[in-house]
């Protein structure tokens, strides 16, 4: 676990189609890994992962729960 984040840095580590399609404007769907890092004050950097959804057409951010 991570508490009291000094510093957060995002960086993308994977990027695929992702199923199902926009409900805005029906178009494809990206998944994106991000990568957090984050840099704390007197703890090791911690490391974990988020998974964006981003409509490659309207540039639109999704949600989806596919859990
Ligand atoms: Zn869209």
């Amino acid at each position: 676990m991570c508490f009291l984040g000094c510093d957060e840095e995002e960086t993308e580590v994977g990027r695929q189609q992702a199923r199902g399609s926009c409900p805005y404007c029906g178009g494809k769907v990206h998944a994106v890994d991000v990568g957090s890092k984050l840099r704390l004050c007197f703890l090791p950097i911690c490391f974990r992962f988020k998974r964006k959804y981003f409509c490659t057409l309207c540039s639109k951010r999704l949600v989806l729960y596919d859990y």
